[in-house]
């Protein structure tokens, strides 16, 4: 896993930011961003349309009247940019809110084999009457202050990283 996320963090340093920064300094056709950058044209090509994809890029078609070629002219669409990055965000400390909130309002029972995790109210239901599904062993009482303390510890880092995002775009 670590292999391929610095592996991804390698092809987002060396070519989406120099192709987004050159985007962002008026330059507009693949040819001018190879240029600049020192990046195959091949792979500014590929990379201009994975942004396309993801409509943080945008191009214009224009004919060239004496060569009768197309130009497309390249844009980075900075505003869509920065509201995926608040919806993300937002959508999920909204998920760790909640799965903060379910820890913090029930109690969970374990089977001490590992199969299964349940709530209070499942874990009483006649159908299991605290026995793991899996095994027929009775469901163990587990302390969540633990898991409770990490969730914590990740809203905090999410909220810390969003807050400096949007630090960033205010100071821009
Ligand atoms: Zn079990």
């Amino acid at each position: 896993m670590q292999y391929i996320s610095n592996d991804i963090n390698e092809t987002v340093d060396k070519t989406i930011i120099p192709i987004i920064k050159s985007l962002t300094e008026g330059i507009e056709t693949d040819e001018e961003i190879a240029e600049k950058t020192g990046i195959k044209l091949n792979i500014v090509r590929k990379m201009l349309y994975k942004l396309y994809d993801l409509r943080i890029a945008n191009y214009k078609r224009s004919k060239d009247p004496e060569t009768q070629w197309f130009t497309y002219s390249w844009k980075f669409e900075e505003n869509e940019l920065i509201s995926r990055i608040k919806k993300d965000s937002e959508t999920e400390l909204n998920e760790l809110n909640e799965a903060l909130n379910n820890e913090e309002q029930n109690m969970f029972f374990v089977c001490p084999y590992g199969h299964v995790r349940f709530d209070f109210d499942t874990a009483a239901d006649p159908y299991y009457e605290f026995l793991c599904p899996a095994c027929n062993e009775e469901l163990e009482y587990q302390d969540n202050t633990e898991i409770i303390e990490n969730l914590k510890k990740d809203i905090a880092i999410v909220e810390g990283n969003y807050n400096s995002f949007l630090e960033k775009i205010k100071n821009s």
